[in-house]
């Protein structure tokens, strides 16, 4: 999965640290991140940008996180112009999306965390309670308002996703409304209030009109590319197996033979490693 690097190790501990010529900056409008036009499909380096001719002030360089020695940013810029926009030489915007298809898990793991945090960013701000500019705090990963002293930390948005099995098959769906055309399995936030196994009862039911029980979690996954935190779990169904599909989110609901879900993991997705272990059998895994 995106998060499965070792041997090199994410470290998310906050610090305060000033951009090197070595880091790694991340320049993002949008969902697009600028990408170097290569097979690695890389970010540029501070060095890299500066050289190109990109003005990037230091102080508008945040600090994100390390994976092993390299240190990673993100240039607090949200108002690219249309210069800006086109790229530098040997570097392009491409979707955040793409590094899924050909990055190496550790380089979509940073691509996908630093986006979350863009979006966290960019989003906050000025204080949601009085409309004042927010200023970073120097201990912590939280941005305060000067005026109120509103404390606003980083969101992340917990959801869940069902492997719903019955015997020798799981169901599953593929969205009605969505570019990911592939198969799925049951997903959603989770409400304020709820426990995330009353979120999986609740959304299984809402998505497919099936009841479940026997409710076990399996992992969990960063998904920074929708600033969720993704918690795996597994259930059986209980009682009648008619699927009464919710149409406006799903296309297609379906229960699925254990041997058709051979071979699904993608080496990225939680999803998709939950469906390749039905394969399995779940007994590995519990
Ligand atoms: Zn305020």
């Amino acid at each position: 999965m995106i998060q499965d690097i070792a041997p090199k190790i994410y470290d998310g501990t906050f610090h305060r640290k000033d951009v090197e010529a070595d880091s790694i900056v991340f320049c993002m409008y949008a969902n697009q991140v600028l990408m170097r036009h290569s097979v690695e499909h890389t970010f540029p380096t501070y060095r890299e940008l500066s050289g190109a001719g990109y003005i990037l002030e230091k102080k508008d360089c945040q600090f994100l996180f390390q994976i092993e020695d390299q240190t990673y940013f993100l240039w607090k810029n949200y108002h690219l112009s249309d210069d800006q926009k086109q790229g530098i030489c040997g570097f392009s915007y491409q979707n955040i999306r793409s590094v899924r298809e050909f990055a190496l898990l550790d380089v979509c793991l940073a691509a996908s965390t630093a986006y979350h945090l863009f979006v966290w960013y960019r989003d906050n701000q000025f204080c949601g309670r009085c409309g004042s500019r927010l200023i970073d705090d120097y201990k912590e990963r939280m941005r305060k308002c000067p005026e109120c002293g509103n404390m606003v930390y980083p969101k992340i948005a917990p959801a869940v996703i069902v492997g719903v099995t019955n015997g020798d098959r799981i169901l599953m769906t593929k969205y009605a409304d969505r570019e990911y055309k592939k198969y799925a399995l049951i997903a959603g936030f989770c409400e304020i209030g709820e426990t995330a196994e009353d979120t999986v009862r609740r959304e299984v039911f809402e998505e497919v009109g099936l009841h479940v029980k026997n409710i076990r979690y399996y992992k969990s996954q960063p998904w920074g590319f929708d600033s969720n935190l993704l918690l795996g779990f597994f259930a059986d169904l209980d009682g009648s197996d008619h699927i009464t599909r919710q149409e406006d989110e799903l296309a297609v609901a379906e229960w699925v033979a254990q041997e058709k879900t051979t071979g699904m993991d993608d080496g990225v997705s939680l999803t998709r490693e939950m469906m390749d272990l039905f394969s399995k059998g779940l007994e590995r895994a519990f």
